[in-house]
C-alpha cells in the first residue's frame, strides 16, 4: 500500500488554547499530533462529522510563525449562519479533538528569509495568513522592506494591534498602514488609522514606504516597485486590490492572491 502524502492524509488535533482577538475573530491554538512544516502563507483543511455521519469541510489559513509548526494558530472569524465558522466559536473549547489535514497551498506562500521589497494587503481576517508572513520573517531576523496595508471595519476588528505595533517598533523595514472602512470610528481614533477605502493612492503610499521612491508624481506611477504582492481577504476585495496593482505596473506573477469567501 503506498503512503499518503504529508498534507493529504487527515489526523486529529488537540485544541489547546481558545482566545477572543476581536468581537468577531477567535483564535485557535491546535496540537498536532504529525507535523509537517508548513510553509508562511498555507492552510489546513478542518473537517466536522455530526454523529448521523454527515461531514462538511472548509479551509483555514495558519496564522503562526514556521518556527512553531507542531502547534498551529487558525483566526476563524465568526460568519452569521456560517456552518464551520459558528461551529468554532460556539462549540469548540480547549481540550477538544478537531480532524484536520494539511498544510496545504504553494502559490500564495512567503520565504521568511525572502530578502526583496514586499506588499502585503489583507482585508479582514485576510490577516491570518498574512500573519504568518509577518511572524515568520521576524522569527528569521529578517528585516527587509515589507509593508502592510490592512483594511478592517472599526477599530476593534484591528486584529493582531499591539504585536503588528510592537513591530514597527522593534524593525525599521516594517510599515503598517492599518485602515478603517467605518468611518464613524474616527473620533475615538488612535491616530495611527487612516479612515476610507484602501485605493490606489493608499498603494501607492505603501509603496512608497517600502522602496523609499516616490516616483513621478505627474504621471503617478512609482519608479520602483515591490519585488511582490501578497493579498488576501473576501473576493471583491481580492480582485480590486489586484486591479490597482496591475494598473500600478505590477506584473501578473508578481501578484499572489488568497480568496477566503464570496
Ligand atoms: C484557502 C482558504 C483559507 C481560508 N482561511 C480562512 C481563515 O484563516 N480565517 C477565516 O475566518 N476564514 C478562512 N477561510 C474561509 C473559510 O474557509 C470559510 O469559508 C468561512 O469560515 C465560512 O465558513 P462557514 O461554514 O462558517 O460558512 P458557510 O456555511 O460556508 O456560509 C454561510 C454564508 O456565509 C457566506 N460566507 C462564506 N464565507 C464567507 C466569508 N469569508 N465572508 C463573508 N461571507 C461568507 C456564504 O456565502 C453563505 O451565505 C479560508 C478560505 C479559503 C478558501
Amino acid at each position: 500500500m503506498s503512503e499518503i502524502e504529508p498534507g493529504k492524509k487527515w489526523q486529529i488535533a488537540t485544541v489547546t488554547s481558545v482566545r477572543k482577538e476581536s468581537p468577531r475573530v477567535k483564535l485557535f491554538a491546535l496540537n498536532l499530533a504529525e507535523t509537517t512544516p508548513h510553509r508562511a502563507g498555507q492552510y489546513y483543511d478542518i473537517r466536522l462529522t455530526a454523529p448521523d455521519g454527515y461531514q462538511t469541510q472548509r479551509s483555514y489559513s495558519v496564522s503562526s510563525s514556521v518556527v512553531h509548526s507542531d502547534s498551529i494558530e487558525l483566526a476563524i472569524e465568526l460568519i452569521n449562519d456560517g456552518e464551520v465558522s459558528s461551529y468554532f466559536h460556539d462549540v469548540v473549547s480547549s481540550g477538544d479533538q478537531i480532524e484536520v489535514r494539511g498544510p496545504i497551498g504553494g502559490h500564495f506562500t512567503l520565504s521568511p528569509n525572502y530578502s526583496k521589497p514586499v506588499l502585503l494587503i489583507a482585508g479582514g481576517s485576510g490577516i491570518a495568513p498574512i500573519m504568518s508572513m509577518i511572524r515568520s520573517k521576524r522569527d528569521a531576523a529578517n528585516a527587509s522592506p515589507t509593508a502592510l496595508l490592512f483594511s478592517f471595519r472599526t477599530e476593534a476588528d484591528f486584529l493582531f494591534r499591539s504585536e503588528l505595533v510592537d513591530q514597527v517598533k522593534t524593525n525599521v523595514g516594517f510599515h503598517l498602514l492599518p485602515v478603517v472602512t467605518r468611518t464613524a470610528a474616527r473620533e475615538n481614533s488612535s491616530g495611527i488609522l487612516s479612515f476610507g477605502r484602501i485605493n490606489r493612492d493608499s498603494i501607492l503610499s505603501a509603496i512608497v514606504s517600502l522602496t523609499g521612491n516616490a516616483g513621478s508624481p505627474a504621471s503617478g506611477y512609482p519608479q520602483s516597485l515591490p519585488a511582490r504582492a501578497y493579498v488576501c481577504g473576501g473576493s471583491g476585495f481580492v480582485e480590486a486590490m489586484g486591479n490597482h496593482l496591475l494598473d500600478i505596473g505590477m506584473g501578473l506573477h508578481d501578484i499572489r492572491t488568497e480568496r477566503f469567501g464570496p
